[in-house]
């Protein structure tokens, strides 16, 4: 793919071969040489000429006109990178075929189309690269009627809010069944014994978590960001626009405001970022039902509630309200937390069953119905009924496509989940790229639309190479008892493996910070490294249960990118007294049938 040109004409020199013009372009340190670099900033002479020809050995010798100064030196970086470092599978040729040129007559180098995680990195990188960028994020209100600002799912009806709840609903758990045992008194125990309040049986009943007071605190840190977001945006000379995006051909968009009015706005490329959306419920009285969309925002304390699903969201949402002393039940058709870990996932169910979450297995809801007293009546598959405050639909999301235009430029998506198909972020249109979590089979993860969109600006307009690496990506599950993990689970090395070649090393153990309380669950943090029975044992999958589970992973996770091996892990010292350490610790293997329940120190 890396042809070079038969001449090539950077004025005023001309070269024939790639080597003399190589020797030109680097310096002594293999850097891209002083003069080169120093021209191309200076902004005035971003135009000067620069002329490549085509080989003419493809039968193709006209001269074509490669661009500026910019797209240049981003030809350079790409042909003649100083380290010629090719990342195997990267698409170079494909990456430059999508018909950009700096002197495309567009109004934009790139237009962002979602200004949520992955769209702002992307479109304030490229933006610093020098490319001419405008960002559009428009939010749809959801069917119960919320709205929110700039920043897109994960700050405003995603992760923030709702570690945010996780963490007060924690601490509330904590005051209720750690601080007795602690000695720490909030106010008086309202009748509970000198003995149960010592030994932190009975929970102190004065203590209260107020709904309005947390969401209100939430609600304004969340405006703060909002407010930030476009500050940073319009730092970084991205212009933004609270606009609606549709595609009318594949360098245009049609772009509607709040009242309706409509523009339109050109570009040489498109990211595509509009992540995904709440799927609702198919049964009757659907509509009835609220989403995480809404939850957070929720003026009333939801109060008795049903939340429907076994995903992620529907437990953390099912965690964080029951920490705060409310009636729970999770709804589950098959099994909790599909794809993960199933052992993990079922001592988050246990866990939670402890924590005061009911279950209902093995049901959907059927109907639902609004009564009298302004709460909910939901018919279950299994014929029974049941009344909620609050009925909370969380099975699943959707990507937020379907009004796109996408079909009209032969952007193809999965008709499952309506995610885009690509290939290191490039849809079938070549000019249009996508992100986050509308691009499919990809982890539907902030970090990874941010490093994504990142790495898309830099090799768009940045001269970069890396693609993104969606592999051994760390990820937690905030419930009551979180859970982090990285790698395969225990059912997909037994799949890509084979159950004989590879081995499980795990722990049960006491977190020490629990060890005084008397009202927690015995041994219910847990973790396990699975290994391939290589030569080197290579760790294919490490999982915690436990406190603070994704500050434990993410170190992890850095060493799995490394090549991780049991040897590597078991030869680190570990950090006492730590959850942590429980994994670097690990010895009991499951083949051996042995207990995984941890003695003391
Ligand atoms: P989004 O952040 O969804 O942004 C897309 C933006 O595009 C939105 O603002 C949308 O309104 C806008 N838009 C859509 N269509 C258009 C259009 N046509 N024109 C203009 N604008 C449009 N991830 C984690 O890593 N950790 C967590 O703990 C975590 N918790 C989560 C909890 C919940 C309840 C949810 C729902 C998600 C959570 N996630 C978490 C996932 C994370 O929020 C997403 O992976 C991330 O936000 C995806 O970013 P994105 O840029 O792809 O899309």
């Amino acid at each position: 793919a890396l042809l070079f040109p038969t001449r090539l004409k950077v004025v005023p020199h001309e070269f024939s071969d790639r080597a003399s013009f190589r020797s030109w372009l680097l310096d002594d340190d293999g850097g891209f040489r002083n003069t080169f670099t120093r021209d191309i900033r200076a902004r005035e002479q971003v135009t000067a000429p620069f002329v490549w020809f085509a080989p003419s050995d493809d039968g193709h010798d006209v001269e074509d006109f490669l661009g500026g100064h910019d797209d240049t030196l981003a030809w350079c970086r790409e042909f003649m990178s100083p380290r010629d470092e090719i990342k195997p599978n990267y698409p170079v040729a494909d990456m430059m075929d999508d018909g950009y040129t700096k002197d495309h007559g567009y109004d934009y180098d790139l237009v962002v189309i979602g200004g949520g995680s992955g769209g702002m990195a992307a479109a304030k990188e490229a933006a610093v690269l020098g490319a001419k960028v405008a960002c559009l994020d428009f939010v749809k209100p959801s069917p119960a009627g919320t709205t929110w600002g700039l920043g897109g799912t994960c700050v405003n009806v995603g992760c923030i809010p709702k570690k945010l709840f996780h963490i007060g609903s924690l601490l509330h758990e904590s005051v209720r069944k750690d601080t007795p045992s602690f000695g720490i008194r909030l106010g008086e125990p309202n009748g509970a014994s000198a003995t149960d309040e010592l030994s932190g049986i009975v929970p102190d009943p004065s203590t209260q978590m107020r709904w309005e007071l947390v969401r209100e605190n939430i609600q304004n840190y969340i405006r703060g960001l909002n407010f930030k977001y476009r500050v940073r945006l319009r730092e970084k000379e991205v212009t933004y626009f609270n606009k609606l995006a549709k595609f009318t051909d594949k360098h245009t968009i049609e772009a509607v405001d709040k009242k309706g009015r409509s523009s339109l706005i050109t570009a040489a490329r498109f990211l595509v970022a509009v992540g995904g959306r709440p799927s609702p419920l198919s049964c009757e009285g659907a509509e009835h039902a609220i989403s995480s969309d809404d939850v957070f925002a929720m003026e009333k304390c939801p109060g008795k509630t049903l939340c429907v699903g076994a995903s992620y969201i529907s437990l953390e949402c099912a965690g964080f309200l029951a920490g705060m002393g409310l009636d729970v039940t999770v709804a589950v058709r098959s099994i909790l937390l599909r794809g993960f870990d199933r052992e993990c996932a079922d001592k988050i169910g246990d866990y939670m069953v402890d924590h005061g979450v009911r279950f209902k297995r093995d049901v959907i809801p059927s109907k639902l119905e609004k009564i009298e007293t302004g709460q909910t009546k939901v018919l279950f598959s299994d014929g029974t009924e049941e009344v909620y405050d609050t009925v909370l639909a969380a099975v699943g999301r959707m990507a937020d496509t379907d009004k796109l235009g996408l079909e009209s430029v032969g952007v193809e998506t999965n008709p499952k989940n309506r995610r885009i198909i690509g290939k290191f972020e490039q849809t079938h249109c070549p000019n249009i790229y996508a992100i986050g979590d509308v691009l499919d089979k990809t982890p539907e993860l902030t970090p990874v639309a941010i490093q994504a969109g990142l790495y898309l600006a830099r090799r768009l307009f940045g001269g970069d190479k890396e693609a993104m690496d969606y592999q051994n990506v760390c990820t937690t599950v905030f419930t009551p008892i979180e859970y982090a993990c990285v790698g395969l689970s225990e059912e997909d090395a037994v799949a890509k493996y084979g159950q004989n070649n590879i081995e499980v090393y795990h722990r049960e153990f006491v977190p020490l910070e629990w060890s005084l309380s008397m009202s927690r669950s015995h041994n219910a943090a847990y973790t396990k490294v699975i290994v391939d029975k290589s030569p080197q044992e290579n760790v294919l999958g490490i999982h915690y249960v436990g406190p603070n589970a994704g500050e434990v992973m993410q170190g992890y996770g850095t060493s799995m990118k490394q090549g991780l091996t049991l040897k590597t892990l078991t030869d680190t010292v570990g950090i006492h007294p730590t959850s942590s350490e429980e994994i670097v610790t690990l010895s009991i293997t499951k083949s051996s049938g042995e207990d995984a329940a941890a003695g003391g120190c």
